[in-house]
């Protein structure tokens, strides 16, 4: 048995706070569960009561003379905690706390009062503040919405009440079938993750279906995620644009919340969907049809214009239309008027009728070739389309092969009717072709998180040590920011390659440093106090002899001394100029709900102004690290562009996994980690700046 089995499989449940009012939700919860037919036993509970609904009404729930799995508690907030605590008295494994006023008004107090009780009687919490578990297979209805969700096999959870309730209805209308609907308000115990594990080992559930606002331990909800066997689709609602703009490096500014769970669900292999419709469509998708393996899409259409629409929708999703091969193309041909086409997609004319799409899907679907299929279908005046989705159906089920179809029939009732029976006979169907195509792609995406199995980080060998010692000197100093020096030791401790340099105290030093190395050289101010270089005049370049060592020396200072009169300074930094190349950016920062990040992308206006830039949750290999490139979209440079050679790809992706490694190493000392810019070769790179922030606390 699984601890979670007494609040999704209860044999009794109680009801703390049943009431015989029946605008009151301790009311309707009763009636819930008697109208849903629910098996099991139901326990209302009121000390002021002898019956609710017909049923005998216990004054404590320590008189049930029973034992109890489940308790829904609908009591005002001040009186939960003396629930819960009779509930734990009882014997009660699972709570749903429907009751309000906790975290969400600023009673988190009240909620950490509740949970600790909880806890010490072994009981685990859905809530506070939800709706309830709808529960098909038990035809259980424990909530206060008013009826079960059509029935299928998704677990449909939903951090907005209101929203679940609205979804329940919805659910009827779209035929979006559902095996659980789960509120999962406050997340005070029971969160994401813990509902993705169980509903993984649910055999009633083939895929998860979220409504995500925000999650608060990341890294728990990822590591659910890349366990779960089962396909997981998810909306994120309210992306924010302010990241952490007061952070002092790149990374910390650009990191968005939206574009850290865009890396999440990726490295968690979630489908990220764009709006509600989407996340309907997609989980309907997934929950009836298989993951589509590979990129060739084939589109099967009576008429040309839903075939453009279609093909434009598989190129914003990603699977643009290839042409087939010519055996296909005559496959095709056998079924259409002389006026058809057998291109992709391929056009059966208006004058299809239920033969034409048989045979066409039959001998699309049985070629190797093809890797999943939408079939569209535009009302005509002499076809039926009952008739045509039967044919649809037939032709799937006879061609015997697991590939997987999505259809739209664009009409009016007659097509409605018929796109409901094919999804009762568990083919989707949509009422536009570009929800069709952008469901085939959810298949497909799926598809493609199979191919690519997760795998553990294993890590490089890296000198841990010294990056302990430089930070331990720092603290002694008290100081935060790890210069360029420091930072670009502990860079070369994880395996980074940084240029020749030195410091230099003196301009008597800058020479004789300069001597060891070859010209022509970069000089910097090494300054605690200065963070960005460039901007106090602090950086000097191409510096060719000798006596412009001497004059760069004095410059510098200058000008960073009447830039910041009391800025400390160490000295400057002689190094090697490393050779022209394409500047990047790899940083890292801290998340407050997943961690250690890792952020690439292309240096100068295109971090600056664009904001072209892609995250992972760290640490990640090198193999993941190089999925991150072609997602900028200045990847054309990097792949060579107006005659250039392709840049070192492996190289990068090298050294963004050890930044990640270093970040995720020291992710209790280490705030934020500024490599910028990183010059990429056609073979090699060099990381020419480096900051290092360490975290405030102790
Ligand atoms: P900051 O970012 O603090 O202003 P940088 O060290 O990044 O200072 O230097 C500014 C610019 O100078 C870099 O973006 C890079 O273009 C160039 N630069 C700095 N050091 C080197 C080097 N060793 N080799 C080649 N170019 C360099
Ligand atoms: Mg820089």
């Amino acid at each position: 048995m699984h601890p979670l089995d007494p609040i999704f499989k209860p044999k009794s449940i109680a009801i703390v706070g049943a009431s015989r009012d029946p605008r009151a939700i301790g009311h309707q919860c009763v009636k819930n569960l008697l109208d849903s037919e629910y098996k099991g036993k139901i326990y209302p509970v009121n000390p002021k009561a002898d019956e609710v609904e017909g049923l005998k009404c216990y004054h404590s729930i320590l008189d049930i003379p029973d034992e109890v799995d489940m308790a829904l508690i609908v009591v005002p907030a001040k009186v939960v905690p003396a629930a819960t605590e009779e509930c734990g008295k009882k014997g009660v494994k699972g709570l749903v706390i429907i009751a309000s006023g906790f975290s969400e008004i600023g009673r988190k107090d009240l909620e950490d009062q509740v949970v600790q009780i909880a806890k010490k009687y072994g009981m685990r919490i859905l809530g506070p503040n939800v709706v309830g578990v709808l529960n098909n297979p038990l035809k259980a209805n424990a909530s206060f919405a008013p009826y079960l969700p059509y029935p299928g096999r998704a677990a449909m959870i939903s951090q907005s009440g209101a929203l679940l309730i609205a979804m329940d209805a919805r659910t009827w209308v779209d035929h979006v079938g559902i095996s659980h609907m789960i509120s999962i308000g406050n997340m005070s115990d029971l969160d994401f993750a813990d509902l993705i594990e169980y509903f993984n080992g649910d055999k009633d559930t083939n895929v998860i279906s979220l409504y995500v606002e925000g999650i608060n331990k990341g890294r728990k909800f990822l590591d659910a995620c890349k366990k779960s066997k089962k396909p997981i689709v998810a909306i994120k609602a309210g992306v924010s644009k302010r990241g952490a703009s007061a952070a002092a490096s790149h990374t910390g500014s650009l990191a968005g919340s939206a574009k850290i769970y865009e890396a999440a669900f990726k490295q968690g292999h979630v489908v990220q969907v764009e709006n509600l419709n989407a996340l309907f469509d997609e989980t309907m998708a997934l929950a009836l049809q298989p993951p589509m393996m590979g990129d060739n899409l084939l589109i099967i259409t009576n008429g040309g214009g839903v075939g453009v629409l279609a093909t434009d929708a598989a190129e914003k999703y990603k699977i643009p239309l290839k042409d087939a091969p010519d055996d296909l193309k005559l496959l095709m041909r056998k079924h259409m008027p002389e006026f058809g086409s057998p291109k992709n997609p391929v056009d059966l004319t208006g004058m299809a009728d239920r033969v034409n799409y048989e045979g066409s899907i039959k001998d699309a679907l049985k070629h190797p070739w093809v890797d999943g299929l939408v079939v569209l279908y535009c009302e005509t005046s002499f076809t039926d389309p009952m008739n045509i989705v039967k044919g649809i159906y037939n032709s799937i089920k006879e061609s015997g092969v697991e590939k997987p179809v999505t259809v739209s029939l664009v009409g009016g009732e007659r097509s409605i009717k018929a796109g409901q029976w094919l999804i009762e006979n568990r083919v989707p169907y949509y009422s536009s072709p570009h929800a069709a195509v952008r469901a085939i792609a959810a298949l497909r995406q799926h598809g493609k998180f199979m191919q690519k199995p997760i795998r553990d980080f294993k890590g490089y060998n890296v000198n841990k040590q010294k990056v302990d010692a430089i930070i331990a000197k720092m603290k002694s100093n008290g100081r935060k920011l790890l210069t360029e020096p420091y930072a670009k030791e502990v860079f070369a401790a994880y395996g980074l390659t940084v240029p020749k340099g030195k410091l230099a105290k003196t301009e008597e030093d800058a020479v004789k440093i300069a001597r060891s190395l070859k010209y022509p050289l970069v000089m910097k101010i090494v300054s605690p106090d200065v963070i960005h270089k460039s901007d106090a005049g602090g950086v000097k370049v191409d510096v060719k002899n000798e006596k412009e060592v001497r004059e760069a020396f004095r410059e510098i200072l200058d000008r960073v001394t009447s830039y910041d009169p009391h800025a400390r300074i160490d000295g400057i930094y002689v190094q090697e100029m490393a050779p022209w190349g394409t500047e990047t950016i790899i940083g890292t920062t801290n998340d407050k709900q997943f961690g250690p990040i890792v952020m690439f992308g292309l240096g100068g206006v295109f971090v600056e102004i664009l904001k072209d830039v892609t995250f992972r949750i760290a640490p990640i290999d090198k193999e993941d690290a190089k999925d991150m490139i072609p997602e900028i979209k200045g990847y054309g440079i990097l792949r060579g562009a107006r005659g250039q050679k392709a840049k070192d790809i492996d190289a990068l992706a090298d050294a963004i996994s050890r930044l990640s490694q270093l970040a995720w190493d020291f992710k209790d000392e280490i705030s934020e980690i500024d490599a910028n810019p990183v010059i990429v070769y056609e073979k090699g790179l060099c990381v020419v700046d480096a900051r290092i922030i360490l975290k405030d606390n102790r």
